[in-house]
């Protein structure tokens, strides 16, 4: 087994990450799921009810607030 070198903890303390694992609109509790209308240029699969534009998954903002996951009956 491979002992982590300096810069890889130094990365791991700090909490860097992958830009896709990073929270993001897909995960963000203003995001809504929406139907692109069709025009060529409409790319975008959700909507900002704070900014009432289209965002993606992978993009985000300032304004991000993580998404309260629903209860689950089972334990
Ligand atoms: S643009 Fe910002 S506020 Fe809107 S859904 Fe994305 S992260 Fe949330």
């Amino acid at each position: 087994m491979r002992r982590a070198g300096p810069i890889a903890r130094a990365q791991a303390t700090q909490g860097l990450r992958l830009a896709r694992n990073a929270p993001g609109c897909g995960q963000c509790a203003h995001a809504e799921p929406r139907q692109p209308a069709g025009a060529y240029n409409d790319l975008w699969r959700l909507h900002c009810s704070v900014g009432g534009f289209g965002v993606g998954a992978a993009t985000t903002c300032n304004r991000f607030t993580v998404k309260e996951k629903p209860c689950s009956s089972k334990p």
